[in-house]
């Protein structure tokens, strides 16, 4: 599957490798020295047993950014060797959020699981070559044998069979005559080797699990380090990259392609995984999180998913950016998550539409209005976008301002309304609070009653009078009614897997991570708008239509606030 022409070998001496991080300086320095005939072809190989999430995206951004920098080609391989565990929705899922990333990868869809039988030739291979053999121990028993990091392990007793025996033996694993767990195949390598991983790794293992894709077709099933490597090989991939957790695995990986006749010799080269606070980024437990129903989905807008982060009104390019500043290194590190979110809004600020949404509404009538008269303000859709345009906006007698943006006992430095203070609304007049109303009983103040000054549309006095104070509004009869959805993050903890002794990741969640408002009001441009448009509320944040709305009814997600409150509180923590 490699390429027939290779591009080009890129020998310019001038091309520079400062200002690159150390994968990509080790591809250009390979491709001058004419490796691979200069050819750049790596591969994402997600296993599909759950959704991708943020980390995936460094490592889908990393693999097929590398290969376009090169005009190279990268392949998304289904590494689906676990019958136990897969399924085709990941598969779909998997696809979907790749292109979603805006990554393509042509023709080049591959399945692990379709080289089953060309992995079976290696393996045969390998037993005829005296370096690989049917071994009877068992599970507790090969770990007696492997012995420790500090203390060699035993050859195994059934370690000098005859190739002749191997292969009989693997025969009969294949034809379905062992029953599960009782014979393995295992490399023929070093049991005193300090690499645990060479001390006679298992191959294959027998297991009577039906496959999503290979149905019944096998009941031996090849391990990842023995697949991985010669996966890569088949597809002629010339460079492997993959998280730090498999340094140690990297002399097996270059072992099986020594010893197996194989096209290609791809090098791993690992990088550190991304981990980044306030998550957890282990399919697994995100896995956990959607069966012990402590999010609503793998699309639920607190998951660090793919799908969760889009459904909270992230956008790929976001996404995309937040990889490229965050780069590619050799060392473990916690990301801040307020690094993704500041991507967001770098980019959002740039192309979402500006509108006016009333979170927590208050009543305000405007006394001296005409009653049913409604008149249309002109508003600026993006001031950074000129192209943006303007639009409309009802203005009327009645509207609805944020309760938070009246005090009746207004602090010092607070500008916004109060009785007998004057302000400005958006792109309006300015109006005056002359009254509360109260409600009797409990005190709550429930309507603000206001004057206005008719010669000051569109937000400015013709007597150069100034008001300190601008707030956003709605239309009482115009505004549409909204469920906002506001979400902190989905565990309190920087690290929610530093747990304590016998402590549970799951000690560490939010239990505020979600906070839902009825009863909110925005402008009516929102009406009718599909899921995944994304607002800037003013002074509020960035909002995005949820899934759940439907015809009459608005459901939105807060992506993030307008400002980064959270880089301090974060500081402040890691002091602590
Ligand atoms: P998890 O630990 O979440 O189950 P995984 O590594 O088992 O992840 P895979 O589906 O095997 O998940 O991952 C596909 C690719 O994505 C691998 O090359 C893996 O190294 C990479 N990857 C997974 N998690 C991260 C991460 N947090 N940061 C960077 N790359 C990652
Ligand atoms: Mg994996």
């Amino acid at each position: 599957m490699a390429t027939d022409t290779p591009p080009d070998v890129d020998t310019r001496a001038d091309v520079s490798t400062s200002g690159l991080d150390f994968i990509r300086q080790i591809v250009v320095e390979e491709r001058r020295a004419g490796k691979h005939d200069g050819r750049v072809h790596t591969r994402f190989p997600p296993e599909p047993n759950g959704y991708l999430h943020i980390g995936h995206a460094k490592s889908i951004c990393l693999n097929f950014g590398l290969a376009d920098e090169h005009d190279g080609l990268c392949n998304l391989r289904m590494d689906d060797t676990n019958p136990t565990t897969e399924n085709v929705e990941y598969v779909k899922a998997i696809e979907d959020d790749v292109r979603w990333l805006g990554f393509d990868w042509d023709d080049r869809f591959f399945y692990a699981s379709d080289y089953f039988e060309q992995l079976h030739g290696f393996a045969v291979q390998l037993i005829k070559t005296g370096k690989a053999y049917v071994c009877d121990l068992q599970g507790k028993e090969v770990s007696e044998y492997r012995g420790l990091w500090n203390e060699p392990g035993r050859n195994s007793p059934y370690r000098d069979r005859s190739v002749d025996e191997n292969l009989d033996l693997f025969t009969k694993m294949r034809a379905g005559e062992f029953a599960d767990g009782s014979k393995t195949l295992r490399a023929k390598i070093d049991m005193a080797s300090p690499n645990m991983n060479m001390r006679d790794p298992t191959i294959y293992r027998i297991r009577r699990v039906p496959h999503y894709r290979s149905g019944d077709a096998w009941c031996i099933y090849p391990m990842y380090d023995f697949t991985h490597p010669l996966s890569d090989a088949l597809e002629g991939i010339t460079h492997s990259l993959c998280t730090l957790e498999f340094e140690d695995h990297r002399p097996l990986y270059d072992w099986f392609l020594e010893n197996c006749d194989v096209p290609c010799q791809p090098r791993q080269i690992e990088f550190a995984r991304l981990n980044l606070s306030y998550t957890v980024l282990s399919k697994r437990k995100l896995l956990e999180l959607v069966e012990q129903r402590h999010v609503t989905g793998w699309d639920d807008p607190r998951m660090p998913t793919i799908v969760g982060l889009r459904r909270r009104g992230h956008t790929a390019k976001a996404i995309r950016d937040f990889c490229e500043r965050i780069g590619i290194a050799k060392a473990n590190s916690i990301v801040s998550v307020a690094q993704l979110e500041d991507a967001v809004r770098q980019d959002l600020n740039k192309r979402a539409l500006r509108v006016m949404g009333v979170l927590r509404p208050v009543k305000v009538v405007i006394e001296n209005y005409p009653e049913g008269q409604v008149e249309q303000v002109e508003a600026i859709n993006n001031p950074e976008d000129e192209t943006m345009g303007s639009r409309e906006v009802p203005f009327s007698r009645e509207l609805y301002v944020e309760r938070s943006d009246f005090r009746e006992d207004p602090p010092k430095k607070y500008f916004r309304l109060a009785p007998g203070r004057e302000v400005r609304l958006r792109y309006a007049y300015f109006i005056t609070c002359r009254d509360v109303v109260k409600d009797p009983e409990s005190g709550e103040v429930v309507e603000l009653r206001c004057t206005y000054d008719p010669e000051t549309r569109g937000g400015y006095a013709p007597d150069g009078r100034k008001v300190r104070g601008t707030i956003h509004w709605v239309s009482a009869a115009h505004a549409v009614e909204a469920e906002v959805r506001l979400y902190d993050h989905l565990f309190t903890k920087i690290n929610p897997e530093d747990v304590g002794e016998g402590g549970e990741y799951t000690d560490a969640l939010n239990p505020a991570s979600l906070d839902t408002l009825s009863g909110c009001r925005v402008e009516p441009s929102l009406a009718g708008a599909p899921a995944g448009s994304r607002y800037q509320f003013e002074r509020q944040g960035y909002f995005c239509v949820d899934a759940d709305s439907a015809e009459g009814r608005l459901v939105v997600n807060r992506t993030v606030t307008l400002r980064d409150t959270w880089a301090k509180i974060e500081k402040a923590q890691a002091r602590s």
